[in-house]
């Protein structure tokens, strides 16, 4: 079974003998997989409200834009610590820098810019989750597919020989790119592989 994000298969991190079904690769190749950020940053003092969006509530849940948010919010905790979530293009302009130095003090100079230069003043530590550069990932999930949707995911559900299954987020039509359409997708591949009916119209998809 293989649960490999798509990025890894995208990039041929893997090496399949034989090789894997034309049908399967092109499948694979005509998914989009974009950038995916997130930085938290703890300040010595709170200069900030609970949410800043970018060009539209909407956007920003759509992921067309990032935005930012109080990571501490409700949580007990007595540390300031703002988070910024970011995917596709919005990720890409952090993460297309050469260097954690280089994300880092982008996003300070854009926060000072929007608070008065007090993000600098404040600053006293970060991590930066930068999924895009993890070597087993690659990247944030699907989010696009350049050919039929239906028929690309029926393509990468499609078992090699019978004995080479697939699954992960990607290969949910239902809940593409999240955590439970991954689960849903699991147990769906492992009916397959159990020699259960195989539908796209079952309700694991
Ligand atoms: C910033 C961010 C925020 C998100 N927020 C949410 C959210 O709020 N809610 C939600 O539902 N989803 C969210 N998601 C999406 C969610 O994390 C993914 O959709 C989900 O984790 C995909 O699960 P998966 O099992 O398909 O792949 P993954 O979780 O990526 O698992 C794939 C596994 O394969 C392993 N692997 C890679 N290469 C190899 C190899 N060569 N050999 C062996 N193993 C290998 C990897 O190490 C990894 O463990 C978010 C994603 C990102 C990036």
């Amino acid at each position: 079974m293989s649960t490999v994000p798509v990025k890894i298969l995208q990039e041929r991190r893997i090496t399949f003998e034989p090789a894997l079904p034309d049908e399967k690769t092109a499948a694979i190749d005509s998914i989009f997989v974009g950038d995916g950020l997130k930085i938290f940053v703890a300040f010595k003092e709170r200069f900030y409200p609970d949410l800043v969006g970018f060009g539209g509530v909407l956007k920003a849940l759509r992921m067309e834009n990032k935005y930012i948010y109080d990571a501490a919010f409700n949580k007990g905790a007595d540390q300031n610590i703002l988070g910024l979530f970011a995917i596709n293009e919005k990720a890409a302009e952090y993460t297309r820098l050469d260097s954690e130095a280089a994300i880092i003090n982008k996003y300070l100079a854009e926060l000072d810019a929007m608070f008065d230069g007090q993000a600098s003043r404040y600053y006293h530590k970060h991590i930066i989750q930068n999924w895009s550069a993890e070597p087993y990932i690659r990247g944030a999930y699907s989010y696009d597919f350049y050919a039929n949707r239906r028929q690309t995911i029926k393509a990468l559900r499609q078992a090699v020989a019978n004995k080479l299954f697939f699954a992960g987020e990607a290969l949910s039509i239902k809940h593409q790119a999240t955590v439970h359409g991954a689960c849903q997708s699991g147990l769906a591949a492992v009916r397959q592989l159990l020699g259960e009916a195989y539908s796209l119209t079952t309700q694991d998809l």
